[in-house]
């Protein structure tokens, strides 16, 4: 079986989600039940979708929920003109306590989030 490029499993996954969410809300105003599942229906096939088909052609592991311009594992391009090797790229299995994808975050974010549970 031929293999379907990430992008373009990525891009039918979202339209799909887009077009179910529109359908749901639709169903939703004008109270159909028919309508809101139908939507939910959609939005089900393109998850499954994005589980079965949205995997890196190299390491075949999930790219997860958003587009990414590499494998969050593996380290490989998934876009055309991508240089095979990027040296300051760093898959998720390399030692670097830094997660691709959100490569800029300070930790201080997460622990200054709320001391007032107090
Ligand atoms: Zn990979």
């Amino acid at each position: 079986m031929r293999k379907i490029p990430p992008k373009t499993v990525w891009i039918i996954v979202f339209i799909l989600s887009v077009q179910g969410l529109l359908v749901c809300l639709v169903g939703a105003f004008k109270s159909t039940p028919r309508l809101i599942w139908a939507g939910a229906g959609v939005m089900i096939l393109a998850l499954v979708l994005e589980f079965a088909f949205y995997r890196c052609p190299y390491c075949g592991k999930w790219l997860g929920r958003m587009w990414m311009k590499r494998c969050p594992w593996c380290g490989k391009p998934l876009e055309e003109g991508l240089p095979e090797e990027d040296p300051d790229y760093r898959p998720i299995d390399a030692p670097a306590g830094k997660t691709p994808g959100e490569p800029d975050r300070a930790p201080e974010e997460d622990a200054a989030k709320g001391p007032d549970g107090e």
